[in-house]
């Protein structure tokens, strides 16, 4: 189910309890998408998009509006107010500008942005290699260090949906690497938490669309229309293909190795 208004998010419910968001590209070309996940005892939203302006981006009016809606349809959940933890898969702009309609709001806590606030909040003792537990109440969600193309940078894996929130680290987009070695290490982090019985990954869901459906081509930077993108989620076996295009790598500055779903671009 897809709904949209003017200055809103176009709004997709990916299961009764999750909500994913995409700020309207007439708002902000880089239309980044944003996750809303509900839990017994608090939500959590994953990262704030482009723009702290709540005219050009109703982010605040959205969440509060879905979370009134989830509320209504579970009863059973009575605490008010209803906390709210936003977090973050990164801590580049796009990704945050929105943290400031969100401060402030009763019951919300929002993460900070450095490493080192990144990891206290979580509460990893041996990062970023730690997958650390946060519980929204009856919902687990694993969150693994991802550094490599920002230093701050997790990924956040959802048990109920199999969703692996990949940020601007893994999409059908340009993987900016800013980090090579750590780069490297977060896809290898990835495959072994794929590869673990016991996580069960269905797919994953990264922060932006690029690529269109031609394989291998993306749109320019500042593209505002986009009528042929690619679909925004990957199978989990694209992290395979990730790591063998890093292998391609020499370690020339803006080098790139293109495949059909997504370009890595050394960016340093
Ligand atoms: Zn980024």
């Amino acid at each position: 189910m897809t709904e949209q208004r003017a200055n809103e998010p176009e709004v997709t419910w990916l299961d009764p309890d999750t909500a994913q968001l995409r700020q309207p590209k007439s708002s902000h070309w880089e239309a980044p998408f944003l996750y809303l996940l509900f839990g017994r005892e608090r939500s959590l939203l994953i990262d704030t998009g482009a723009t702290s302006d709540e005219e050009q981006f109703a982010l605040r009016g959205t969440i509060e509006r879905l979370t009134s809606d989830w509320l209504r349809r579970n009863p059973v959940v009575f605490v008010r107010p209803y906390p709210l933890v936003v977090a973050h898969s990164h801590a580049h702009g796009d990704h945050i500008a929105g943290d400031a309609l969100l401060r402030g709001r009763p019951g919300t806590t929002v993460v900070g942005t450095s490493p080192a606030e990144v990891i206290g909040y979580f509460g990893f003792r041996s990062w970023p290699d730690e997958t650390v537990a946060l519980d929204l109440g009856r919902r687990v969600i694993d969150v693994i260090g991802g550094p490599g193309h920002e230093p701050s940078a997790v990924v956040f894996f959802d048990r109920r949906t199999g969703i692996l929130f990949t940020g601007d680290t893994v999409l059908p987009a340009h993987l900016y690497v800013r980090d090579l070695p750590q780069f490297r290490a977060t896809i290898e982090r990835l495959i072994r938490f794929r590869d673990d019985p016991t996580a069960a990954v269905n797919e994953l869901r990264g922060a932006h669309i690029e690529m269109s459906t031609n394989p291998g081509v993306a749109y320019p930077a500042g593209t505002l229309h986009q009528p042929d993108e690619a679909p925004l989620p990957l199978r989990p076996r694209i992290l395979d293909r990730v790591l063998a295009a890093l292998d391609e790598l020499t370690g020339a500055p803006g080098e790139r190795v293109v495949r059909r779903r997504f370009i890595v671009v050394l960016d340093r």
